[in-house]
């Protein structure tokens, strides 16, 4: 059985999702994919400078698999940079900034932006037994 992949959280979802070098026509360019998780472990690391544990625990997941992440992140910002492709944002397994919820028969754990309406029941089990759970960032839940 597959393990289910565990959603990262991450705080913020970004207005701009494409980059491409000035002057050069798209389909001349190739183009990297990242992940909504790398951009979050990107901002988390190198913006706001959080050392590894705790972006790690911000972003729900453990230390090693924060190090992989942002890890990969770098590594396809600089392919960017030096050479000149297109980056994309998009994807990625995540849970966004908004309400969370879980799940009590199953465990699941998932997010729906504001406005809307309060889940009825967990996308995963159908269940209906389901908790807030706390809020996005700045929430004093
Ligand atoms: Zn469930």
């Amino acid at each position: 059985m597959p393990r289910p992949l565990k959603c990262r959280r991450v705080g913020f979802v970004p207005e701009a999702v494409y980059f491409k070098p000035a002057g050069v026509p798209g389909r001349e360019l190739l183009e990297v994919v990242l992940t909504l998780d790398e951009l979050e472990a990107l901002r988390l690391a190198d913006l706001e400078g959080l050392y590894q544990e705790e972006a790690a625990a911000r972003m729900e997941v453990s230390r090693q698999t924060f190090g992989n992440v942002v890890a990969a992140a770098r590594r396809k910002a600089a392919d960017c940079l030096v050479n000149g492709k297109m980056l994309r944002i998009e994807g990625g397994a995540v849970s966004a900034a908004g309400r969370g919820f879980s799940c009590q028969a199953c465990r699941h754990r998932w997010s729906i932006s504001f406005g809307e309406g309060r889940p009825r029941r967990c996308p995963a089990c159908e269940g209906s037994d389901i908790r807030r759970r706390g809020g996005g960032p700045g929430s004093r839940e």
